[in-house]
C-alpha cells in the first residue's frame, strides 16, 4: 500500500475516514510512505486496530514529521469531540514501531518487487516510489506530491528514467505557477505595516510553508528590505517543532540553503519570537505598532490564528495574508471571498482587515513540471492520473494525448481495481 491518508475538506469526504477500506489488512505485506503531509499519512494508526503488523517504509525526515502531524491529528481529534476520535496517541505509538527507514535511490526488497524512493522535491523527505517486479524487470512509479522546483529549502524533483506506468499526482493540472515573487510582496506589505503602525498576520501551514516564511523574513533582513526592529512571532508549536526538524536535516537542503547555513541560521533572525506558550500567544494582542504574526491553521480552521482574528480582523490597519491554498467550507476560503462578517466562538467579527493572497508558494508542481517529469520517462504506456478534482485531471489529460504519443491515460475513481498485467 502507497499512503494512507486522511480525506479532507467536505463533510461527506471526511466521513470516508471512518469507513475501513476491503483490504485483508493482515495478508497486506508492506506499506510505504512518501510524505508527511497529512492526507498521505493521516490514517496510518488506524492501520493498528486492523491487524497491520508488516513494515512501513519512510526516509528519516518523513518519519519526524510525520509523528508530529499525527500527534497534532490525534490531540485535535480528542479536542473537537464533534468529528469523532480517529485515533489516540497511543496508536501512533504503536503504528511507529513498525516504521523502517530507508534511503533515497538505496533499493530494498518487498516480497517478489524491489522498492526504491527518490526524491520528490516536494516537501522535506518526500519521495516517489519506484516499485520493480524483480522476475520481469516492469516498473511502476508512484509519483507521490512533486515539487515546485527548484523550491528555496530543499532540493529539486529527482527524475524517473524508466517505468511501463505511472500513477502521478494532478493537483495543478490545468494551471501554470506564476514567477515566484513572494519574497517581493511580502517585503511590501511590511513595509505598509510600518507606515500604518499594523499587523501582518498570515494563516499557515506548519510543514514546509511556515519554514520558507522564516527564511523570506531571514533575507528580507539580512538584505536590509524589513527593519530589523520588526517583531515576527511564529505562533504555532508545531510549526516550532517542524522548524527543528529542518534543523535536523541540513543534508537535504537546497544548494543555495547549504551554502547559508554553513555561516547562518535561515530560520532565525533579530526579533523572531516563538511562542511556545498559550501565554506569549495571547501577549502578541496587547503589543501595539507593526508586527508580523505566522499562526497556525493554514485554512484558519482552528489553532491560535483563530484567537488573532478575533483580535484583529476588524481593524482596518490588518493585513490578512493568504500564503496557502483555502479549501471550500473554510472561515479561510469565507474570507477570502469576500465575506463581511464571520462567526467565531459565538462572535460576530466584522473583517474590517485589508485581504491579501499571495499564490506563487505552492508546493506542488504545475502543469509544464509534470509534463516534464512525465516526459523524461522511457518506455511509458500507462498513466494513473490521481490526487486532483475533476477540472485539473480532464485539462492534463488533453495536454498528455496532445504532447506525449502512445500512452494510455486512465482517470481511476475510489476504489477502482485495475489489473497490471494488461
Ligand atoms: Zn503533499
Amino acid at each position: 500500500m502507497v499512503d494512507f491518508g486522511m480525506f479532507q475538506g467536505k463533510a461527506e469526504e471526511a466521513k470516508l475516514n471512518f469507513i475501513k477500506p476491503d483490504i485483508d489488512f493482515d495478508k497486506l505485506s508492506a506499506v510505504v510512505l512518501t510524505h508527511a503531509h497529512l492526507d498521505h499519512c493521516g490514517r496510518l494508526p488506524m492501520l493498528v486496530n486492523w491487524g497491520f503488523k508488516g513494515p512501513i517504509f519512510m526516509t528519516e525526515a518523513t518519519k519526524a514529521l510525520a509523528q508530529i502531524v499525527m500527534f497534532d491529528s490525534a490531540k485535535i481529534a480528542k479536542e473537537d469531540g464533534s468529528k469523532g476520535v480517529i485515533y489516540t496517541d497511543e496508536e501512533v505509538f504503536e503504528i511507529l514501531k513498525q516504521v523502517v527507514l530507508v534511503e533515497y535511490d538505496k533499493p530494498f526488497a518487498v516480497g517478489d518487487f524491489e522498492l526504491t524512493m527518490i526524491d520528490a522535491g516536494h516537501i522535506l523527505g518526500s519521495a516517489s516510489v519506484v516499485v520493480k517486479e524483480t522476475k520481469t524487470g516492469k516498473r511502476i512509479v508512484f509519483s507521490g506530491d512533486l515539487g515546485n522546483s527548484p523550491e528555496p529549502l530543499i532540493s529539486p524533483t529527482h527524475l524517473v528514467s524508466e517505468a511501463q506506468m505511472v500513477v502521478v499526482e494532478s493537483t495543478y493540472g490545468d494551471e501554470v505557477h506564476e514567477r515566484r515573487d513572494e519574497a517581493e510582496c511580502l517585503a511590501q506589505m511590511v513595509e505598509q505595516a510600518e507606515k500604518e503602525r499594523g499587523t501582518v498576520l498570515i494563516p499557515s501551514f506548519s510543514i514546509e510553508r511556515s519554514q520558507e516564511l522564516l527564511y523570506i523574513f531571514d533575507q528580507l533582513k539580512k538584505q536590509g528590505k524589513m527593519s530589523n526592529s520588526v517583531p515576527v512571532f511564529l505562533d504555532s508549536p508545531m510549526a516550532i517543532r517542524a522548524t527543528e526538524v529542518f534543523r535536523d536535516f541540513p543534508q537535504l537542503y537546497s544548494a543555495p540553503l547549504k551554502t547559508q547555513v554553513k555561516t547562518d541560521d535561515p530560520f532565525d533572525f533579530p526579533n523572531l519570537v516563538l511562542c511556545d506558550t498559550i501565554e506569549k500567544s495571547k501577549q502578541i494582542k496587547n503589543l501595539k505598532g507593526v508586527k508580523v504574526v505566522i499562526a497556525g491553521s493554514g485554512m484558519m480552521t482552528g489553532g491560535r490564528v483563530i484567537h488573532h482574528a478575533l483580535n484583529f480582523l476588524g481593524d482596518p490597519k490588518t493585513q490578512l495574508v493568504f500564503v496557502g491554498y483555502q479549501a471550500e467550507g473554510t472561515m479561510g476560503r469565507e474570507i477570502l471571498d469576500g465575506k463581511k462578517e464571520i462567526k467565531i466562538w459565538g462572535k460576530t467579527v466584522e473583517v474590517r482587515a485589508q485581504i491579501k493572497k499571495i499564490t506563487t508558494m505552492s508546493s506542488h508542481a504545475d502543469q509544464s513540471q509534470l509534463l516534464e517529469w512525465l516526459k523524461k520517462i522511457k518506455g511509458l504506456r500507462k498513466i494513473y492520473l490521481v490526487h486532483g478534482e475533476e477540472l485539473p485531471r480532464l485539462v492534463l489529460t488533453e495536454k498528455i494525448k496532445q504532447e506525449i504519443l502512445d500512452v494510455e491515460v486512465v482517470l481511476p475513481v475510489l476504489n477502482q481495481e485495475v489489473n497490471l498485467d494488461k
